[in-house]
């Protein structure tokens, strides 16, 4: 028998099609207004069936942002990213992708591989998840005026059950997949200026909270001054000096925050020069304060 052509409601019982609609609609919180986390994830899911149903991803290379196949959901991974930037003062920015966002730390010193160094780490504004690819020159005069580079990027996770605990807790365990920074590390709020109220209590200005990165003991661990041994960009290979004059920056500003041609670390010439990877040559311990 063949099917019936017509449409899906009849128009005789138009009633019959607003009932149908009505409750499906209804679910969707109205425009401005907060919804939650499992709220958002059915939207997310929503959202991406439109772009499987186009695809075979048993063809195409393109993700499928599908749970795993044991059907368990997979978290996919998180961002991390760690901005070089010349600014009024040489800082990293070392930066968390949490919850749609990348949470921030400025690091005057950089990362140290040494666990026996803590690196104060003040933590600053959210910044959007698009900025980890950013790198380029902000303008002078403009906040944060300068050379920004991408030092390092990669992947994070956390070593505890809960990232949002760790974060009110003070105490963030992590390890990281980058280029230049692997192994597992801490972030640990300090007691002092600004270190109470929470990870977010810097909004409302003033008091920002300070807190220590600090490289946990493992296989990763090392005495090498990492900053100095591998100062160029993880994504161009540039020095600073390189980006500020590609993109009509100051490059004699620019140029503090990277190591002198004779400091020049034989290990990055190296690379750039597409060599094989050879050992970093051994440097001298710091002395600490
Ligand atoms: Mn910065």
């Amino acid at each position: 028998m063949p099917p019936r052509p017509g449409p899906a409601y009849p128009q005789k019982f138009p009633l019959l099609r607003l009932f149908t609609v009505a409750p499906s609609a209804s679910l969707e919180a109205a425009p401005g207004r907060p919804i939650s986390d499992r709220a958002r994830e059915r939207q997310n899911a929503m959202a991406l069936n439109e772009y499987r149903k186009k695809r075979r991803f048993s063809v195409t290379p393109e993700p499928s942002g599908k749970a795993s196949a044991t059907g368990k959901p997979k978290a996919p991974a998180l961002k991390f990213v760690i901005q070089k930037h010349r600014a009024s003062h040489l800082h990293y920015d070392f930066r968390l992708e949490w919850k749609g966002v990348l949470l921030s730390w400025a690091v005057p010193k950089g990362p140290s591989l040494d666990p026996a160094v803590k690196r104060l780490a003040m933590q600053v504004e959210d910044h959007p998840i698009e900025y980890a690819g950013f790198e380029g020159v902000i303008p002078e005069g403009e906040y944060g005026g300068g050379a920004v580079m991408v030092w390092d990027e990669g992947t994070w996770e956390c070593e505890q059950p809960s990232v949002d605990a760790a974060l009110a807790k003070g105490d963030l365990k992590f390890t990281l997949h980058g280029k230049k920074l692997t192994g597992s590390w801490a972030l640990v709020r300090t007691h002092g200026y600004g270190g109470h109220g929470g990870y977010r209590s810097y909004s409302g200005g003033g008091a920002k909270p300070s807190w220590l990165l600090i490289k946990h003991r493992d296989e990763y661990a090392s005495a090498d001054d990492i900053a100095a041994l591998k100062p160029f960009s993880a994504v161009s290979g540039r020095l600073l000096a390189d980006i500020a004059r590609e993109n009509g920056g100051n490059v004699e500003k620019a140029a503090t925050g990277d190591p002198t041609a004779t400091d020049l670390p034989a290990k990055a010439t190296a690379k750039r020069s597409n060599r094989t990877k050879s050992k970093p040559r051994p440097r001298a311990r710091r002395s600490r304060k």
